[in-house]
């Protein structure tokens, strides 16, 4: 199952709901940008750890399939991150603490 690493999204992969999934880049500087931007406590991303694509501006994007809808093409490619793209959208606050501790 490939899911987000990031804290508080629970994106899933699936087909059909326009969402991407990358891998964190090989480049060490690039990676620990996000890992942090993941807000998780001593966070080391695996190969198997993934930010999906709504963590993204559209300007990190080489190809993104809504970029060709908007101009009324049908383009079945993957999307397709920059190679230097940082994770620029911010997480979203949990709102509701009050339950942190009940468990
Ligand atoms: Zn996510």
């Amino acid at each position: 199952m490939v899911f987000c690493a990031a804290f508080g999204c629970s994106n899933r992969l699936k087909k059909g709901n326009g969402i991407s999934f990358f891998k964190f880049p090989k480049n060490p500087v690039q990676r620990s940008t996000w890992e942090h931007y993941c807000r998780r406590s001593s966070f080391t991303a695996t190969n198997h750890h993934t930010l999906c694509s709504v963590h993204f501006s559209m300007d990190m994007f080489q190809y993104h399939s809504s970029k060709f809808e908007s101009l009324g093409l049908n383009f079945s490619r993957r999307a397709k991150l920059k190679d230097d793209a940082l994770p620029d959208i911010p997480l979203m606050e949990k709102e509701n603490t009050a339950t942190r501790c009940s468990k």
